[in-house]
């Protein structure tokens, strides 16, 4: 793997690199055990349809409860998982939670569409794909996989086959991060997405000025161009999420909303959205 031994040729001259490194041997082992004692959990952060006026979605994000290091990021073990090829097992895991939890919601009347990030490399291997399949032909509600541009691109021709399975059994593929690869442009042009998900780092950048703003706007027109749908990430606040509305943006996901919370806490918080509208519950696009 060429970017591994890119890595490990700068830990040579870099003994603070060198330690990240012996710690991830540590940690990919750690990884394992967190699969068989249970300690990788699914949270879900919600996602509010401005046009409905409600939330509609949630999106699975994986956590690790490490025992003795406490909340480990996925920031820091996904990237791991991908070079291990432990990825496999733990995407089959996090989707089989969230369908279990939205059989869940279901049973007490929310129908919830779930999203669960499903890595770019995953996707050249066909066999792993007819496995996601069959789990997926389970589900109680709508489903979605968000990818990240990568390997996709890496093997064109099998990644793509796999995304036309996956929308041909009514899933919806959605574009993760939008705006922050290498060549967004090509990757649109050769993916047929539903969705795009604006990345957070230009939601949060709105603030800084019309430029920044002009650049969000014309990346939903784009979208909307191509008949996909819009999910801004990251909207921390109310100046945000009317921003949005105003750009006739699809969907808001972020801390603004709420914050990814396990499933038990999910319940709580949508009987709460019932009982009382919140304050974006009257924002609607444009
Ligand atoms: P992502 O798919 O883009 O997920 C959104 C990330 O942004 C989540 O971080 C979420 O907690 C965070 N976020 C949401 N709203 C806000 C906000 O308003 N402000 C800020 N500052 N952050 C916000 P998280 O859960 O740490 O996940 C990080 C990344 O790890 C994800 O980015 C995704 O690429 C990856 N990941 C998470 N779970 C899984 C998984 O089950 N499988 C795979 N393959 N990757 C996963
Ligand atoms: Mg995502
Ligand atoms: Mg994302
Ligand atoms: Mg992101």
């Amino acid at each position: 793997d060429q970017a591994r031994t890119a890595k490990v040729k700068t830990a040579a001259f870099d003994p603070k690199t060198y330690d990240e490194l012996a710690d991830n041997v540590l940690l990919t082992d750690e990884l394992h055990s967190a699969l068989d004692n249970e300690d990788l959990m699914t949270f879900y952060q919600p996602k509010y349809d401005y046009r409905l006026g409600r939330v509609t979605a949630a999106e699975a994000l994986v956590r690790w409860d490490h025992a003795t290091r406490g909340m480990v990021s996925p920031q820091r073990f996904v990237l791991l998982a991908e070079e291990t090829g432990f990825i496999r097992d733990l995407t089959l895991l996090v989707l089989k939670n969230t369908l279990r939890d939205q059989a869940y919601l279901k049973s007490l009347g929310f129908d919830i569409a779930m999203s669960v990030n499903y890595s770019g490399r995953l996707l050249t291997d066909r066999d792993y794909t007819e496995q996601t399949l069959a789990i997926c032909a389970q589900a109680t509600g709508k489903l979605c996989l968000e990818i990240t541009e990568t390997a996709v691109i890496e093997d064109p021709t099998v990644g793509l086959a796999a995304i036309e399975r996956f929308v041909a059994a009514g899933i919806e593929v959605s574009l993760d991060d939008f705006g922050t690869g290498l060549s967004s442009l090509s990757y649109l042009k050769m993916i047929p997405a539903q969705e795009l998900k604006i990345d957070r780092s230009f939601i949060m950048e709105m603030e800084k000025g019309q430029r920044e703003r002009l650049l969000v706007a014309a990346t939903i027109n784009l979208a909307h161009g191509l008949g996909m749908k819009v999910t801004a990430e990251g909207v921390e606040d109310d100046t945000a999420l009317a921003l949005l509305a105003g750009m006739g943006c699809d969907m808001a996901q972020g801390y603004g909303i709420a914050r990814p919370m396990p499933i038990d806490a999910l319940e709580v918080w949508l009987r709460a959205c019932e009982a009382q509208p919140r304050k974006y519950d009257a924002l609607t696009a444009q």
